[in-house]
C-alpha cells in the first residue's frame, strides 16, 4: 500500500490526490487473518508539515469466537487520519529534523513514498473486539462435554449451580463416604 507523493510535495498547500484501494495485504501481521483484499478509498492533501491522509477502509477478518471457539469472519471498517512529514527537504535534500517521538509508520521516505501498510496495520488490531462472537445468540460450548450447542443439544444434566447447593452438598455427601470406608 505505497502511494509516490513527489508531485503532491511540491503542490501548494492545499492540493489533493484520491485514490480507490483495493489491494490483498496477506502477511500484514501474525494476528490478522485477512480474508479479502482491503478496499476503500483515501485521501491525501498538501499541508505545510507534509501530507495528510484520510481514508476508510474496510475487509473481512478472521476471528475465532470467545463463545464456541470456532472461525468465522468478521467484517470491519476503519477509518484513518494521519500526518505524514517527510524525511528529506525536497528542494534541498537535506534531511528534515525530526521529533524524538517522531512514529516511524508516518514518515515520507527518502524516495517520497507514503506506506500505509504500519498505519493500516495498528488501525485493524485496534477494531479487534476483545471477545468477538460468531453472532449475538452464540450459544457456546456445554461445559461439561464441549458440545458446540449452536450445532446441537447435548445429553448433560443441566444443572443449576448455586454455590450455596454446593456446599450444602458437600456436607450431604461426607457422611456417605465416610460409610462406604467403613464396609
Ligand atoms: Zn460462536
Ligand atoms: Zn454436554
Amino acid at each position: 500500500m505505497q502511494f509516490n507523493v513527489a508531485q503532491l510535495l511540491k503542490e501548494p498547500t492545499g492540493g489533493t490526490r484520491k485514490y480507490e484501494i483495493d489491494e490483498t495485504l496477506d502477511d500484514l501481521d501474525p494476528e490478522l487473518v485477512i480474508q479479502e483484499p482491503i478496499t476503500g478509498k483515501i485521501k491525501f492533501t498538501k499541508i505545510p508539515q507534509g501530507i495528510l491522509m484520510v481514508g476508510k477502509l474496510r475487509t473481512l477478518l478472521e476471528m475465532n469466537c470467545s463463545r464456541c471457539l470456532e472461525p468465522f469472519d468478521l467484517p470491519v471498517t476503519i477509518k484513518l487520519e494521519e500526518q505524514f512529514r517527510p524525511l528529506l527537504d525536497l528542494q534541498t535534500g537535506a534531511v528534515l529534523p525530526q521529533e524524538e517521538d517522531a512514529d516511524e509508520a508516518t514518515l515520507i521516505d527518502q524516495k517520497n513514498i507514503v506506506d500505509l501498510s504500519e498505519v493500516v496495520r495498528q488501525a485493524l488490531l485496534l477494531v479487534l473486539p476483545a471477545l468477538p462472537v460468531c453472532r449475538e445468540d452464540c450459544l457456546g460450548l456445554c461445559a461439561q462435554c464441549g458440545q458446540n450447542l449452536n450445532e446441537g443439544t447435548c445429553d448433560c444434566p443441566q444443572e443449576i449451580v448455586d454455590p450455596r447447593w454446593e456446599a450444602l452438598r458437600t456436607l450431604l455427601d461426607s457422611p456417605e463416604e465416610d460409610s462406604e470406608e467403613e464396609s
